[in-house]
């Protein structure tokens, strides 16, 4: 068969590659001058320091299989986020950690200890946590969450934390011991060198070519046999019934000599530091050596039309729109809508793969496949 895949990101090259395996010929377009969607990485030219361009992606899973897989195509190195904050004129670990806890609470609590203070703190009327807001409330109190979570969540979102879904705070843990890893999962690492060429390496097969700087028209759609989409969801069907909301993200680039901050990232969650993070790109591959260093200043904003959306926002008033969205994509055959922004879902790079891998397998069984929304 003749399949599009719009989009040459983490999804259009999975089930690009696998359709490919199983004897397809594949076209993927996309609009941008590189592969790699927004997990993108380049050498800066003037320190060599492998930036991610997009901001940090940091590969972790708990997904043998997914693992397998991308150490197929890369060279994974050990690392590990360990993520610091500024808040009120302190740095303090993340995610909330025993050592976050008594740094905060000028306290030397053990572990039972900090568990039985922050459920003094917790807000158990909350039952049933549907926003942000009840989630940090229920979970940690209002303490930690004006520090660590208020601020930086309004800036990141650029709304209050009551309008967003729970579903975003339970991507970060509370632990009651001194382990600071950021994730919790079995396999994390970088790929050595770098999410690009990881991809490209997927996209090496000779039943797929790749066309850049190559917006989507209706014509290419009709001439392929099946259509995988993993741009914007509204965006397929030109915004008709209105826009879902995305955030996007500027940078503010600047270099300096040694090591700026000691760490590849730092949160500020004061609401008056008007960026959300410094990210310091050569942390991210410890293994390598570079006198000077480059930084980005990292700042959300709501996407306008035709920008790199980066976060589908999902306010919880915006279920609706959604829902038509998808009974719009339900109703298009020969479309498949995969990824993070074609099916709106905050998905990490191992979740993408994942059901990348799922789609093709369902699709290779003469089904159209139709995505989790
Ligand atoms: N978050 C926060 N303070 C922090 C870090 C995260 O309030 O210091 C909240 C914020 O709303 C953020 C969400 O938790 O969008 C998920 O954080 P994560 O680090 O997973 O965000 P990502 O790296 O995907 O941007």
């Amino acid at each position: 068969m003749k399949i599009l895949l719009v989009g040459a990101g983490l999804s259009g090259a999975v089930i690009g590659r696998e359709l490919a395996e199983a004897g397809h010929d594949c076209r993927i377009i996309d609009a941008r001058p590189h592969i790699a969607g927004n997990c993108h990485t380049e050498r800066d030219p003037d320190t060599g320091v492998m930036m991610h361009v997009y901001g940090p992606h940091i590969f972790h899973t708990d997904d043998q299989g997914v693992w397998d897989y991308v150490n197929r195509f890369a060279t994974f190195l050990p690392f590990q986020n360990r993520v610091k904050t500024t808040a009120q004129d302190r740095v303090y670990s993340l995610p909330i950690n025993l050592l976050t806890i008594n740094q905060f609470f000028g306290t030397t609590l053990r572990p039972d200890e900090a568990r039985a203070l922050i459920e003094s703190k917790a807000d158990t009327t909350i039952t049933d946590p549907q926003s942000f807001e009840d989630q940090a409330l229920r979970f940690v109190g209002p303490e930690l969450y004006e520090a660590f979570f208020k601020g930086y969540t309004e800036k990141q979102w650029g709304c209050s934390p009551t309008q967003l879904p729970a579903s975003i705070l339970k991507r970060l843990p509370v632990r009651f011991n001194y382990d600071d890893n950021y994730f919790f999962h079995r396999f994390q690492g970088m790929p050595r060198d770098g999410y690009t060429a990881m991809v490209a390496a997927i996209l090496d097969h000779p039943r797929i070519t790749v066309d850049l700087d190559t917006p989507f028209t209706p014509q290419m759609g009709a001439a392929a046999d099946h259509v995988f989409w993993s741009g914007p969801l509204d965006g397929y069907f030109d915004y008709r019934l209105g826009r879902l909301g995305y955030r996007t993200l500027d940078f503010e680039r600047f270099t300096t000599q040694g090591d700026y901050q000691g760490c590849a990232v730092m949160n500020y969650g004061d609401r008056q530091v008007p960026f959300t993070r410094i990210t310091e790109h050569k942390h991210f591959s410890p293994w390598e050596t570079h006198e000077g260093t480059v930084c980005y200043r990292e700042y959300a904003r709501a996407a306008e039309p035709g920008e790199t959306p980066y976060y589908p926002i999902r306010l919880v008033q915006e279920k609706a729109l959604l829902e038509q969205y998808v009974d719009l994509a339900r109703g298009t055959p020969g479309v498949t809508f995969v990824g993070r922004l074609g099916t709106y879902r905050y998905l990490d790079m191992d979740v993408t793969i994942r059901e990348a891998l799922e789609t093709v397998a369902v699709f290779n069984r003469n089904s159209d496949p139709m995505p989790a929304f």
